[in-house]
Parts: structure tokens; C-alpha cells; sequence
């Protein structure tokens, strides 16, 4: 599904993503954990084509489809969706209008017949029951105002009703509290499924107590430096990230 070759991005002269690969296979949930500004947030920016990174070598193919070529929309609309860590506020419009028009894009974009009205709120009535969200926030503003919880609980939301097949998920290194973490990975393993794949990218183990990877990378200064399954979580909430600098630094 996702392939990336030796991707290299750079903010200005800083090079801060230094060649990472990573192959994700439907059905596949891979976590990416490392130390703060090791660029898990910048990898995850590069891949939903935010443009505040210069792409300066590599490759990455979505589908078959070179992922790079394409604007952030149209990788949205192929199906790639990035929660999480900056929520966007759309004051005056609700969830609701929102979702309508980025779900009928979607469907555009991929031939397909735009949702009725009856069609959409069936589909809204089946999502919401599938995360358990509550009318009341579907029809505020959205983001505006919401509290932490909310905006997780929108998201998750956002995620179920536009079935993404590959969902990244950007966690705040700040941390959640555990009802919000709870919520994030009922939702998640409410939409797990073998055709899809999720890269949850977290500095803590917590998250993935609750979310259980097949696979854990570790991402420290621009460079995968170890990959493992999900014991690999464990023992970095055990011996913390700085026996992996040195291992890391040493190779250098
Ligand atoms: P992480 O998510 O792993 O904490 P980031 O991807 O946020 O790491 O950051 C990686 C590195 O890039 C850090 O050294 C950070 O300071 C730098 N960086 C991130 N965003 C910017 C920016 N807009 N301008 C300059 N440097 C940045
Ligand atoms: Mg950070
Ligand atoms: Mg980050």
C-alpha cells in the first residue's frame, strides 16, 4: 500500500528527515516512536503533502501512485488521512457540512455517485453508533471551542466516516489524559481492518497498550534506527530512548 525509499525532506538548510524506508502492507498497524524533534512529526507532514517541508530525495508510492507528484488533496482523496496533531478550526462550519463535502469529494474524485441526503445521514447514523459520538457535536462549529477531548473524539469521527486506507495518527507529546487515549484507540480498533493500515506515531508506550502494533520503528534524529514488534514498545518504556541514541550515535 505505502512504499518509502530512502526519503530525505528539509526545512529551510536543516535536514531533518535523513533517508527513511518503510513499507506498510493492508491489515498492517506500525508504530514510529522516538525522542521529541527526532521528525515523526515531519514525516508524518511529508506524507499528507504539507508544504511547509522540501521533499530533497527519495520516493514514496501510494497505491502505485507516486505520493509525491500528488497535491495533499488528492492524497486525502486516495485515501490517506492525518489526524491529530495540529486540528484544524473551521469557524461557521459544523462536522456535519463539513464531512458532507469532503466524503462527496472523495467520491468524485474516485468515479463514484455523490451521497443523497438520506444516504449521508444513514452513513453519519452508522459511524456515530461505531465511535459513539453524540449529535450535539456534530452540528457546532467545527473544532471551535471543543475541548481536547472533543476535538479526539471529532476526529475519530472523521476517520470512520471517511474510511481511510491508510491513517496516520500524530499524537501531542504533551500527552493525553486516559479517557482521551481510551477514546483514540476504541476508535481505532473499532476501524481496524484487513484492508486498511494505520502509523500511529507516539513519544510514550501508553498509547500502545491500548492500540497493539504489528510492528514498532524508531525514529531518532531523521533515521529509522530500530525496528521490532510490539515487545520493541516495552523495552523503550523500560530503559527510555537513551540506550538507542548511543547505539545510533556510535554507528555514525
Ligand atoms: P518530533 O515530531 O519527532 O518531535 P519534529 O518532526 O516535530 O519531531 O521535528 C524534527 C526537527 O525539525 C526538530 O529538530 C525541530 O526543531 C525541527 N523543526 C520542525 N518544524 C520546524 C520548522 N517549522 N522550522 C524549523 N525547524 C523545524
Ligand atoms: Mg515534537
Ligand atoms: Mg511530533
Amino acid at each position: 500500500m505505502l512504499a518509502i525509499n530512502n526519503l530525505q525532506a528539509a526545512i529551510g538548510e536543516k535536514e531533518i528527515l535523513k533517508g527513511i524506508s518503510l513499507t506498510v502492507n493492508p491489515g498492517e498497524v506500525h508504530a514510529i516512536m522516538g525522542p521529541n524533534g527526532s521528525g515523526k512529526s515531519t514525516l508524518s507532514a511529508v506524507l499528507a503533502g504539507r508544504d511547509t517541508y522540501e521533499v530533497t530525495g527519495g520516493q514514496v508510492t501510494f497505491n502505485d501512485k507516486d505520493l509525491l507528484e500528488l497535491p495533499p488533496e488528492d492524497r486525502a482523496r486516495e485515501g490517506i488521512f492525518l489526524a491529530f496533531q495540529y486540528p484544524v478550526e473551521i469557524p461557521g462550519v459544523s462536522t456535519t457540512n463539513f464531512l458532507r463535502t469532503a466524503v462527496n469529494e472523495k467520491r468524485k474524485y474516485r468515479g463514484e455517485a455523490p451521497l443523497d441526503a438520506v444516504q449521508f445521514l444513514k452513513l453519519m447514523k452508522q459511524k456515530m453508533d461505531l465511535v459513539k459520538i453524540d449529535q450535539s457535536l456534530l452540528s457546532r462549529s467545527l473544532n471551535e471551542g471543543f475541548s481536547g477531548g472533543e476535538k479526539k473524539r471529532n476526529e475519530i469521527f472523521q476517520m470512520a466516516m471517511l474510511e481511510p486506507s491508510l491513517a496516520i495518527l500524530d499524537e501531542t507529546d504533551s500527552g493525553l489524559d486516559i479517557d482521551a487515549l481510551r477514546l483514540v484507540a476504541g476508535g481505532v480498533n473499532q476501524l481496524r481492518s484487513k484492508d486498511n493500515a494505520f502509523i500511529v506515531i507516539t513519544h510514550y508506550q501508553r498509547l500502545l497498550e491500548y492500540i497493539v502494533p504489528d510492528f514498532v520503528h524508531v525514529l531518532y534524529n531523521g533515521r529509522f534506527v530500530k525496528s521490532g514488534g510490539k515487545e520493541l514498545a516495552l523495552e523503550l518504556e523500560e530503559r527510555g530512548y537513551d540506550w538507542i541514541k548511543e547505539e545510533a550515535d556510535a554507528l555514525i
